[in-house]
């Protein structure tokens, strides 16, 4: 099983995993082992995490990092100790639903618009007839205070040992990481971004191709402009890591 070990990519550690060693991890927390917390990084977030020493410790604080994006990739080459592969966040939450529904683990979907986590959940359920989905519950609430003490006790009403965290980074990590102390029977915390717009089938993923290529954000551009940004976000993402690595 993973024990660990991790690249450090400006200061965030991601996880130099497999995606086997990722699935032998979260078999073992659901089957009683401790509860695990997962967040994927990609380059915009590890950038984000210079800027934000807190965010950083946020990061940190998970179990798994898993290396979602190229770019991260690319970094831990330059570093000389290169990641076994690229592990997105979406086919972890997809793995993670099968996984569920196989061993009859209970899962709570929270985060998305209005009806969203919903939709979602029917669609999965279309896909998985065994699967639990305990509950689900949109992303806009105040996430301290009352509201917030509502959703936690959802939560934990439930029973909910999957818990699938969608609001965007860095508010779903500092969400989890803040939370979870609260949260009773959840044995896996996973942070997926807009994971449920694409199981409620309002985000169309990338053609397998791209995929494969690990050229999905050329798609997610393509369908979603506003994205772009972060092409030229990489450069100095990269040199960065260039820097860093020279510098040590
Ligand atoms: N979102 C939310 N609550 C908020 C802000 C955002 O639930 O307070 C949701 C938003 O509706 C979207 C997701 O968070 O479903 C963020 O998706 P995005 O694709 O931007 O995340 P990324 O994958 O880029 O981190």
């Amino acid at each position: 099983m993973y024990q660990g070990r991790s690249v450090d990519v400006l200061g965030v550690k991601i996880s130099h995993a497999t995606k086997n060693q990722v699935a032998l991890r979260i078999s073992d927390a659901l089957s009683g082992g401790s509860p695990i917390t997962v967040f994927t990084p990609n380059p915009e977030i590890v950038m984000r995490a210079q800027k934000d020493e807190r965010f950083r410790r946020v990061l940190n604080s998970a179990d798994l990092l898993l290396a979602d994006g190229v770019g991260i990739i690319i970094a831990s080459r330059l570093l000389g100790d290169p990641l076994p592969e690229r592990i997105t966040g979406i086919d972890t939450g997809e793995y993670i639903l099968e996984y569920a529904a196989a061993h009859g683990h209970a899962v709570f979907l929270l985060g998305a618009k209005h009806s969203v986590a919903e939709r979602a959940a029917h669609e999965i359920k279309s896909r998985y007839s065994d699967i639990r989905i305990v509950g689900a519950h949109h992303g806009y609430f105040e996430k301290a205070g009352a509201e917030n003490d509502e959703v936690i006790k959802q939560i934990n009403a439930s029973g909910a040992e999957v818990l699938i965290v969608c609001f965007g980074a860095p508010l779903q990590e500092t969400w989890v990481f803040e939370n979870k102390r609260h949260l009773k029977s959840v044995k896996l915390y996973i942070a997926l971004g807009g994971a449920l717009d694409v199981w409620a089938k309002d985000i169309r993923r990338a053609p397998k191709i791209l995929r494969r290529t690990g050229f999905e954000w050329l798609w997610r551009i393509a369908k979603e402009p506003r994205r772009a940004g972060f092409l030229f976000k990489m450069p100095p993402f990269l040199c960065k890591v260039l820097c860093r690595k020279i510098s040590n």
